[in-house]
């Protein structure tokens, strides 16, 4: 998920690929490291860390010399920041050395499969099956080795991979994670993005999934899975480092708006196997489950939001009670805790100060926790009994986006696995909810391209608001306490997120003329009564933007102005109708000017109490 860069040419490579590094380092990571081919030997320096160690640890550069070479900053998925578990990873043989951006979903098979060929395990990630499995088909031929592994690889990945046999070339391939190649006259490159390549060359290929090149120090090869050469197009990059960084987009938070469906997509795709879902990271029994008479779920901020949405998914596919703390109360009211009680701890980077300090309240008073956290190794990662990570991939942008998705995403994954083991819910049912899960990442993907200019516009007319109102019933409400979130943290605007039928019982004397209110109509079964609370509200002088789902086109005579999101099961509608409020306050905020990325007053990880 995070950096790899690679070089072969007529300059040194160590010098290059840790200037390349630090260009990537904007896009976060734990680790780091290189592999140097020279004479037949392939030399790994690695640690967890920052680049500059790396730095320190090669003399920049000079202690590894050679013209061949891959290096790797790690975003940890698998296994935690540490100098074994950084990249590269070499094979047992040590003919060949691997730097891997992703996740290899299918890593436990292949490792049970290599372990039975004699093939022993040093780290504990998903990428050193890669090492072992290219070395294993490897018989004096690395294009052949390659097709074979790939062809044998599930999930996403970015590889660089160095075979000592080859001194001129190393080979490359991607699938759904970023790589692209890069070609001057001193030689070619393959890095994640433009930025660890711009200050050397502007000319580019771009790969497709499944391409696998070989990148030598006169030219590059591609080919595709048959081994047949295919010709590749070379373009002339024209972005800057700034716009490369936030790949072309104006803010990192745009840029993780628009990764959402590849980040969720992530984050089930390994726990899903033959239409179950499949949640092997952790230890929960169906007899750890039915132990259980409540499930507490602590958190702030966007993430408190995120376990507002799990309470009403998880009383519903469960019928456990459920019950949403903040983190920042739960620890000063000496809560009704013990080990009858499962407590679910979410936080992106697992460090968050009031959310640590609750679980350890929690693990204090017997109950069983489960974290749900974004940084692999982190406090809470660590401290809670069960992990399940969210692989959002590193989040730049202060309010979250992608982070918060992918909580939602772990959230229900977890429901439908925990309904499974209680057998709550018929088997069809499960099932059904599962294909409507997976269809998520596309819905989203598909939703994008049309919703952005819509938002645009719609901030456009109300950029200029001082106060408004989100409304909205069940799901709908939790949605609307991260949309309005959104807002404040990025535009500076007030605004309060209100169940919608409260408002009669205070709130609505607030309403006056031209008052914004954003009405989340997506819950079918509501829609009525929310059709009621618009009414309610227009008579009062409001003015009405609502968010209905495409069946309700008849929001439009209600409102003055209807945004439509495409339908899932009404379980799962906060994850669509979030995308469009994110992108409202983004152009909200971007028409008055803020700071998007780092509103004032705000830190990404809040360490304090
Ligand atoms: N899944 C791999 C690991 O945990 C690669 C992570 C990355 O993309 O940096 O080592």
């Amino acid at each position: 998920m995070c950096g790899i860069v690679g070089f072969v040419g007529r300059m040194e490579a160590a010098p290059i690929l840790l200037e390349g590094l630090k260009r990537l380092e904007y896009r976060g990571y734990d680790s780091a490291g290189i592999a140097i081919e020279q004479d037949g030997k392939i030399e790994i320096v690695k640690t967890k860390g920052r680049i500059c160690c790396l730095d320190d640890m090669t003399d920049g550069g000079k202690k590894t010399p050679g013209t061949l070479g891959v290096g790797h900053t790690r975003w940890a998925t698998h296994g935690e920041p540490s100098d074994v578990n950084s990249h590269p990873h070499r094979s047992m043989s040590g003919k060949i050395a691997v730097v891997h951006n992703g996740i290899i979903e299918n890593y436990m098979e292949l490792r049970e499969y290599l372990r039975k060929k004699g093939f022993v395990f040093v780290s504990d990630t998903d990428t050193e099956v890669v090492a072992h499995l290219v070395d294993y088909y490897y018989k004096g031929d690395l294009l052949e080795a390659m097709v074979k592994a790939v062809n044998r690889l599930e999930g996403s990945y970015a590889l660089g991979v160095v075979c000592a046999d080859y001194p001129d070339r190393f080979a490359a391939v991607r699938k759904a994670s970023p790589l692209i190649v890069g070609l001057s006259e001193e030689g070619n490159f393959i890095a994640s993005d433009v930025t660890a390549l711009i200050s050397y060359t502007k000319r580019v290929v771009y790969l497709e999934d499944d391409e696998i090149v070989l990148v030598g120090r006169e030219g590059i090869q591609a080919f595709n899975m048959n081994k047949e050469e295919i010709d590749k197009p070379v373009s002339e990059v024209t972005w800057n480092i700034d716009a490369a960084e936030k790949g072309g987009y104006e803010h990192f938070m745009l840029k993780e708006i628009m990764e959402q469906p590849a980040a969720i997509r992530e984050t089930i795709r390994p726990r899903l196997k033959e239409g179950q879902v499949v949640l092997d990271d952790i230890q929960l029994t169906a007899a750890d489950l039915q132990n259980f008479n409540r499930i507490v779920i602590t958190a702030c901020g966007s993430a408190y939001h995120a376990g507002v949405v799990g309470k009403y998914v998880l009383e519903e596919l469960t019928r456990i009670p459920v019950e949403v703390d903040l983190a920042s109360e739960f620890r000063y009211r000496q809560p009704i805790i013990d080990e009858h009680t499962l407590v679910v701890i979410i936080s992106q980077s697992g460090e968050t100060a009031d959310t640590l300090a609750a679980l350890k309240e929690a693990k204090r008073l017997g109950a069983r926790t489960l974290s749900i956290v974004n940084v692999v190794g982190s406090a809470i990662a660590k401290e809670s009994d069960d992990v399940l990570y969210t692989w959002a991939g590193p989040e730049i942008a202060v309010a979250t986006t992608k982070a918060y998705s992918t909580q939602l995403t772990v959230l229900y994954l977890f429901a439908l696995y925990a309904a499974g083991l209680l057998g709550t819910r018929p088997a069809a049912e499960i099932s059904r909810l599962v294909q409507a899960l997976e269809a998520l990442p596309d819905q989203i993907e598909a939703l994008l391209p049309a919703c952005k200019p819509e938002m645009q516009r719609l901030a456009a007319i109300f950029y200029g608001c001082e106060n408004l109102f989100f409304i909205g019933r069940n799901l709908d409400y939790a949605a609307a306490l991260e949309g309005s979130l959104k807002l404040k943290e990025i535009s500076y605007i007030h605004s309060e997120a209100y169940a919608a039928g409260e408002l009669k019982h205070g709130t609505i004397s607030l309403i006056d003329e031209g008052r914004l209110v954003i009405a989340l109509c997506c819950q079918d079964r509501l829609f009525d009564k929310m059709r009621s609370n618009i009414r309610e509200v227009k008579a009062r002088g409001a003015v009405v933007m609502a968010l209905a789902t495409a069946q309700n086109k008849a929001i439009a005579e209600s409102a003055d102005q209807a945004v439509l999101v495409p339908e899932t099961d009404p379980l799962f509608m906060a994850s669509l109708e979030v995308v469009p409020l994110q992108l409202f306050a983004y152009y909200v905020a971007s028409a008055n000017g803020c700071d998007i990325d780092k509103p004032r007053n705000l830190a990404k990880s809040v360490t304090v109490e």
